[in-house]
């Protein structure tokens, strides 16, 4: 649409503004299937990690042939201590 422009990205960025949605996307109703842990408010079944006691909610544990860990325990953890 702008081939006055050289930077590409620019030129898509500046293309991305100028076009209308109904040219951009496809608009169609989906379903999607979720399992229960997924809504708000779910209670769900508590566990405890067998390596650190930490109780884990919304089956976000890891399941091992032998153990049931927290994810941190699992070494999954998402964060370092520093
Ligand atoms: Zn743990």
């Amino acid at each position: 649409m702008h081939p006055e422009i050289a930077d590409k990205n620019q030129q898509q960025m500046l293309a991305y503004r100028e076009i209308t949605d109904d040219d951009l996307f496809t608009f169609q109703w989906v379903k999607v299937e979720l399992p229960p842990e997924e809504f708000p408010g779910y209670k769900g079944e508590r566990v405890v990690c067998e390596a650190c006691g930490e109780g884990i909610n919304f089956r976000r544990e890891v399941r091992t042939e032998e153990k049931v860990l927290c994810r941190a325990c699992a070494g999954e953890s998402y964060y370092e201590p520093i």
